[in-house]
């Protein structure tokens, strides 16, 4: 999703675009991988001195709701992305860096066929290990 993308969904529901808000999917729409709401407010921090740990919690939680961001879990912390926004794929996710790497296949292609009789509603699929750059680093 681009940072345009981001901003009209954003007005479409309602929600006054501001500096603020408009930093934080510019951090995420220029950072291609998952970060934490703590990455966040320290970069949010170092531009805006005195903001609160809340106020840009509740905007990450607000995006979030909005499908502006996408988020998965991990080493046991929530971490968020920019949702991509475009035709369905999956993801390898750096451990070290939170990285991605698309993957422009689904397992559901083959997984369908063994559930025939099933209603899928949804499917969750991603790869964890180390990017290029962190494995030659460590
Ligand atoms: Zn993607
Ligand atoms: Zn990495
Ligand atoms: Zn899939």
């Amino acid at each position: 999703m681009s940072l345009n993308d981001a901003i009209n969904t954003l007005q479409n529901h309602g929600y006054k675009m501001t500096h603020r808000r408009k930093a934080i999917i510019k951090y995420f729409s220029t950072s291609d991988g998952y970060r934490t709401a703590k990455d966040l407010y320290e970069h949010m921090e170092a531009k805006y001195t005195g903001i609160s740990y809340d106020t840009v919690y509740r905007n990450l939680h607000l995006f979030h709701d909005l499908d502006i961001l996408e988020s998965t879990s991990l080493n046991a912390e929530k971490h968020f992305r920019i949702n991509c926004g475009d035709h369905h794929h999956h993801h390898f996710i750096c451990n070290l860096c939170g990285g991605t790497k698309k993957l422009n296949i689904c397992p559901m292609d083959d997984i369908g066929t063994l559930l025939k009789n099933y209603t899928i509603d949804d499917h969750k699929f991603e790869v964890y290990g180390l990017c290029p750059s962190c494995k030659q680093a460590s």
